[in-house]
């Protein structure tokens, strides 16, 4: 198993290191998309082992506090995105969906160029916090003759 790379990834942020959290991680990363709390708790009981969902949500809070995870809310309800990339975390959002989608990683790329290092730096010295994380949100339409 690949466990050693995701034990190290947690105990970087400080998190302890359990077979729960690990097999919540690991689901969250290889998963496309976006899934719920309660997709996470069907998969991680397929692979894994039976957590129970109070798991899944106190684990999915300890990573999202530590910027392993952000919290998508919407009007179906809070949805999970993978995180521990670096660089700036592009989502799209086209008029008439529901769901948010992540921009496939080549396009995403493009975006860090835009934004010099020293200003997350900066601004978060000015805020008094860590800033870990970007994320940008396009607003998109479908062309008519896509439709
Ligand atoms: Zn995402």
């Amino acid at each position: 198993m690949a466990y050693s790379s995701t034990e190290k990834i947690l105990r970087d942020q400080g998190i302890r290191c359990t077979r729960p959290r690990i097999a919540i991680y690991e689901c969250l990363a290889s998963i496309e998309g976006h899934p719920t709390a309660e997709d996470l708790h069907s998969i991680v009981c397929d692979r894994y082992e039976h957590v129970s969902l109070a798991t899944i949500y106190n684990t999915l809070t300890v990573f999202e506090e530590t910027g392993l995870c952000r919290k998508i809310s919407s009007s179906a309800g809070s949805r999970f995105c993978s995180a521990d990339s670096q660089g700036i975390h592009v989502h799209l959002r086209i008029a008439g969906q529901d769901e948010l989608v992540d921009l496939p990683l080549e396009y995403s790329k493009l975006f860090e160029g835009l934004l010099d290092e020293g200003l997350l730096e900066q601004l978060g010295r000015s805020l008094g916090m860590d800033i870990n994380g970007l994320q940008v949100e396009l607003l998109a339409h479908q062309h008519d003759d896509q439709a």
